[in-house]
């Protein structure tokens, strides 16, 4: 802050988060499992007195300026700002009113690799302006409200698990989130304890066509549900999958439906070993959800499958792509003496198939968005 000549009021930090298991679920009103990063965004913010917004990130050599104007309707300030302008927007347009303010961010989330910087832009935002304006908005609201920012302003058709994430993660826990309803729970996931660690492989493979694939699965699922009869495809139980196939006309979508029902109930299950301590057991339904969105749902791509054989090979008990595929971030589940080994496995196998080496970072569940001392 020291850029503008004056302390900041205060400073907010919020998390990247990794996604343990329950992909592309999301959006089919299922179940998703993340957990908080140590990496994170801070946000230092201070009362503007003109009434506008002036933004700086040590990411960009450009700050950005807006006022009411920008934020009277979606889609005017665009680039990297349209997050924050998007926030304030959201919470505008939600009927609260949003104090001018100097904000200055810094970051140690990397962009664009699946570990959600843009939630923890959102939700460090959000929570810095709430304070300063002294806007009565509780945690279980923020979530929806930083989702319309990234929906409507930034125009990103995410679903609610990065910021639900971001926002409601507990140190120590993962958070089983039901998206329908919105309902949490913080289950116990204490990796030191277990001797374990969560390895996050950063593959840094350049995102294919992530966006146009993204919309093709997610109109399939929204497709598969309307001719099943059901509201979203959370509502075919594991149980009724057979039958459920046996009603659809074609390969693919069939393997769509099968990647949605079969990875809800791996998160179900996954929830289940947590709830009974067992961390260990666990790296088997990692596996699966990882075959599922290869042979399945067709969202993996060289680098990732690389990292999630490598892995395995040097002795993880599980390893999954996480986040919303074609690129992005594969995370092991690895004794915590062994990351390193594994981590030089997976830098070796790429080395030979001569990918980018990747980036590595060790994950245990960290805080959720909270203001800094
Ligand atoms: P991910 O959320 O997986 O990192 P996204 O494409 O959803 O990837 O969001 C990344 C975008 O968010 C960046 O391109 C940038 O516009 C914005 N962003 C995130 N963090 C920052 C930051 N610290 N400073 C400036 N822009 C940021
Ligand atoms: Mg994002």
């Amino acid at each position: 802050m020291h850029r503008y000549g004056e302390p900041p009021a205060g400073r907010w930090a919020a998390p990247g988060r990794v996604n343990l298991i329950g992909e592309h679920t999301d959006y089919n009103d299922g179940f998703v499992l993340p957990f908080a990063l140590p990496l994170r965004t801070v946000v230092a913010a201070a009362p503007q007195d003109d009434g506008r917004w002036t933004v700086g990130s040590e990411l960009s050599d450009c700050p950005v300026e807006f006022g009411a104007d920008e934020v009277a309707a979606p889609g005017r300030v665009t680039g990297w700002g349209a997050y924050v302008a998007g926030v304030v927007w959201a919470l505008r347009d939600a009927g609260h009113h949003v104090p001018g303010a100097r904000l200055a961010i810094a970051s140690d989330v990397p962009l664009g690799s699946g570990l959600s910087s843009s939630a923890a832009l959102e939700a460090a935002v959000l929570a810095a302006l709430v304070d300063l304006g002294g806007v009565d908005l509780p945690a279980e609201r923020r979530p929806r409200l930083a989702q319309r920012a990234e929906n409507t302003y930034v125009g990103a058709p995410t679903g609610i698990m990065d910021q639900a994430a971001v926002i409601r993660c507990r140190a120590g826990h993962a958070l089983f989130l039901d998206c329908r309803t919105e309902a949490v729970e913080h289950v116990p996931f204490d990796l030191a304890a277990a001797g374990l660690a969560v390895l996050v492989v950063d593959s840094r493979a350049p995102h294919r066509h992530a966006d146009g694939e993204y919309a093709s699965r997610r109109a399939s699922c929204e497709q598969a549900a309307e001719l099943l009869g059901v509201a979203a495809l959370r509502d075919v139980p594991a149980a009724g999958l057979d039958e459920a196939l046996a009603r659809l006309d074609g390969d693919e979508i069939r393997r769509r439906v099968r990647h949605v029902v079969t990875e809800d109930q791996r998160v179900l299950d996954t929830v289940e070993l947590l709830r009974a301590g067992r961390i260990r057991d666990i790296g088997p339904l990692l596996t699966a959800s990882h075959a599922s969105m290869r042979d399945d749902f067709e969202i993996t791509v060289p680098e990732i499958d690389t990292a999630v054989e490598a892995a395995l090979a040097a002795g993880a008990y599980g390893a999954r792509m996480t986040g919303g595929g074609f690129g992005g971030c594969v995370l092991a589940l690895v004794d915590a003496d062994r990351s390193d080994a594994v981590a030089d496995a997976v830098t070796t196998a790429y080395a030979g198939r001569g990918f980018h080496a990747p980036n590595f970072h060790l994950a245990a569940p960290a805080p959720a968005t909270h203001r800094l001392p």
